[in-house]
């Protein structure tokens, strides 16, 4: 291991984004990767399943693995904007965990699905039902002591780890989430940031920003608590104790432009955007941090409490 870093004179880096997708460091830590040097990312769900999926055959992809090639391609030059590149830990993401069932997709099934997002706790309760999980999935969610594991080996010597809040209640942000419980209980310090596009849906909290004119009820704000609710033990602070990183216009025109370099994303990206998509002013304008406490004994963990959605 030290051989290494010594044989390629590359600096270890002390900070690393963790990113669940390829596009996720990029939409909410711009601001780690335009103005730290030596910060690294690694991306976590960057395989590819041995089949086509229902999704991206719908969507035109010749196949999931040329689809994922072309993601990271994306991701390459959209890193390269701010002179980074990423290492890529090949875990399967969500929809190819998913059993490869057409009828999973469509038709009923899908409408309780949907409906059941509307119902989060009814939803997490279904879900861990013995027998739904191996109905559903074909391959098992890694442990987050497992994804924990894989970056720190992927970046030695690195020191703060940013970590999805996961705000929208992704299920591979909570992944990464509980990776990043895992870390802290190790004494490293820990960073959640705020999951763009889904943290912006109802736009920003009005502590962060308050439209001119707007009724003042702060949706957004009751979204986020409710996501990090899991969490506030570790997080020490109320939640309106973040750090908002306000980005330049500068910063805001580079992010925006790596942004658009995910051109198979790029559409679902804007639709997420709340009030204007990606073209409004707002959109790029903030990044926002919380530290979770550090070398917390993680005792949520043991009860569930942090593991929503696994
Ligand atoms: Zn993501």
């Amino acid at each position: 291991m030290s051989h290494s870093a010594a044989s390629t004179h590359v600096p270890l880096a002390r900070t690393v984004v963790c990113s669940p997708h390829f596009d996720d460091a990029v939409l909410n830590c711009w601001s780690v990767l335009d103005r730290d040097a030596s910060c690294a990312v690694v991306n976590v769900f960057t395989g590819a399943p041995g089949f086509t999926s229902w999704g991206d055959r719908r969507n035109g992809a010749p196949s999931s693995a040329a689809q994922m090639q072309q993601r990271a391609l994306e991701d390459r030059e959209a890193l390269a904007v701010a002179g980074k590149t990423a290492i890529n830990l090949g875990m399967l993401e969500v929809q190819y965990r998913v059993r490869n069932n057409p009828l999973l997709h469509a038709g009923p099934l899908q409408l309780l699905s949907a409906a059941l997002k509307q119902m989060p706790l009814l939803r997490s309760a279904v879900v861990r039902l013995p027998f739904v999980r191996p109905m559903l999935y074909a391959t098992p969610a890694p442990e987050a002591e497992q994804i924990a594991e894989a970056i720190v080996q992927a970046v030695p010597g690195a020191s703060i780890f940013c970590v999805p809040a996961g705000i929208g209640g992704h299920r591979d942000h909570l992944l990464v989430r509980q990776a990043g419980a895992v870390l802290a209980s190790r004494g490293l310090t820990v960073r959640l940031y705020a999951d763009l596009p889904y943290a912006v849906i109802h736009g920003w909290p009005l502590w962060i920003s308050a439209p001119e004119g707007e009724r003042a009820t702060d949706r957004a704000s009751a979204l986020w608590a409710r996501h990090l609710q899991a969490l506030r033990p570790q997080m020490g602070e109320p939640i309106e104790h973040a750090r908002v990183v306000r980005l330049t216009l500068g910063e805001r025109a580079r992010k925006a432009e790596a942004v658009r370099r995910y051109t198979t994303q790029v559409a679902t990206i804007d639709a997420e955007f709340s009030r204007g998509g990606l073209d409004q002013d707002s959109a790029f304008a903030h990044e926002v941090y919380w530290d979770l406490q550090p070398a917390t004994r993680d005792t949520s963990q043991p009860s569930g409490q942090v593991r929503l959605g696994a």
